[in-house]
């Protein structure tokens, strides 16, 4: 999605983000974009990407970027709980891109009239070699593995959660052509910690 967060197109979106340290977008009371900051617009033009240039953002439900059962309604746990209690929610997560390890905050924050500021900011970056598996090639739909769309970490076949390199080494992936494809979900650790940050233990 816009804060990277479980988009298909997560790592892609934030590529050329290493400029600006963090970006801003809104969204009214319908959960509508209603605003998208010039770091976000420049952002769109240089990586020429026109479906998400401002223009085609700005007026769409902001669940057309939000991919993943899990991940929305997370998504709409979060929002719930900042509209309703008036406080802000700060949460950590990954924005990962294929060669860079990306530690970021999304903040959530409730604006007047049940609007929502959304910011992402980037609080470290770590290089790597080259990962395939968060690039931009066509998946092969045929393999699919789940990656923690916050911490970007990806479900091995004992169900326990691991760094993407880790992760490409104990599945085999890429010993057969094409890349696997990302179902994005979210993992325990995750749900936990974002579940306990916004006081929310079990469904409500
Ligand atoms: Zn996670």
């Amino acid at each position: 999605m816009l804060a990277c967060v479980g988009s298909v197109r997560c790592h892609c979106q934030m590529k050329q983000l290493n400029s600006k340290s963090s970006f801003r977008y809104q969204i009214d009371a319908s959960d509508c974009i209603t605003f998208v900051d010039s770091a976000w617009k420049s952002f769109a033009e240089r990586n020429n990407t026109p479906e998400l240039t401002r223009r085609s953002i700005v007026g769409k439900s902001i669940w057309n970027f939000i991919s993943g059962r899990e991940v929305r309604h997370l998504y709409d746990l979060i929002f719930h709980v900042v509209r309703s209690r008036d406080r802000e929610i700060v949460i950590p997560f990954r924005c990962d891109s294929p060669t860079i390890r990306r530690f970021m905050t999304l903040t959530i924050a409730p604006v007047q009239g049940g609007n929502l500021a959304l910011v992402g900011a980037l609080i470290r970056e770590e290089p790597r070699p080259h990962v395939a598996l968060l690039g931009s090639e066509v998946p092969d739909l045929e393999t699919l593995v789940s990656i923690c769309s916050w911490c970007k970490r990806v479900q091995l076949r004992d169900s326990s959660w691991v760094e993407v390199e880790q992760a490409i080494h104990e599945l085999g992936l890429f010993q057969s052509d094409g890349v696997p494809g990302l179902t994005h979900g979210i993992c325990p650790d995750c749900m936990f910690n974002i579940r306990d940050e916004i006081g929310q233990t079990r469904d409500s």
